[in-house]
């Protein structure tokens, strides 16, 4: 199922995506979580219950209900293993938002440019820093608002700030 480096494959990744309609409407949540855990953040978290398979059972690998979600992003603050991202196609033509969840110091500045790693940790290109939320927002963890080349919406999902 995982790579040998336990890193989920494009195959595993494509699975976790809405269908095109869905994804030309506006900002949905992708939850890269893949196994049967005892852990429900992403769904306590969601104020709309989007999150349906952990409310039937707290071991169920979290599946989103995409005709519910709205993007918000509460979600991505609140998963304790930095697996839920929001991706927003409609950014704009030949680019898409991210939503990352980052816990690293320095944070990056709203304007940045800064380095688009993939999985392993390789930079694969950059990003344009749109928003950061510290925090004190969410009361979990930092989350960086990103604008990414359309063709890095299955690579990238972090960053690297220029001082780490
Ligand atoms: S982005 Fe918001 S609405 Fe969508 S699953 Fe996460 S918390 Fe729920
Ligand atoms: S909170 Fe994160 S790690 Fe826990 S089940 Fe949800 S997506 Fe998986």
């Amino acid at each position: 199922m995982f790579k040998k480096t336990g890193i989920a494959t494009l195959e595993m990744i494509k699975e976790k995506f809405p269908s095109e309609e869905r994804r030309n409407k506006g900002p949905y949540a992708i939850f890269e979580c893949f196994q049967e855990i005892p852990c429900n953040p992403c769904h306590t978290s969601c104020r709309i219950k989007a999150v349906e398979s952990i409310e039937e059972d707290i071991n169920n690998i979290p599946d989103v209900n995409h005709d519910k979600c709205t993007g918000c992003s509460m979600c991505v603050s609140a998963c304790p293993g930095l697996a839920c991202f929001v991706i927003d196609e409609t950014y704009s033509e030949d680019k898409f938002s991210l939503k990352i969840p980052y816990e690293f110091l320095p944070l990056p500045k709203e304007g940045d440019v800064v380095s688009a790693l993939d999985r392993e940790g390789n930079t694969v290109g950059t990003a344009e820093v749109l928003k950061v939320q510290d925090h004190e927002r969410f009361d979990h963890t930092n989350v960086i608002t990103l604008a990414l080349s359309k063709e890095f919406i299955y690579s990238v999902r972090n960053i690297k700030v220029d001082g780490e």
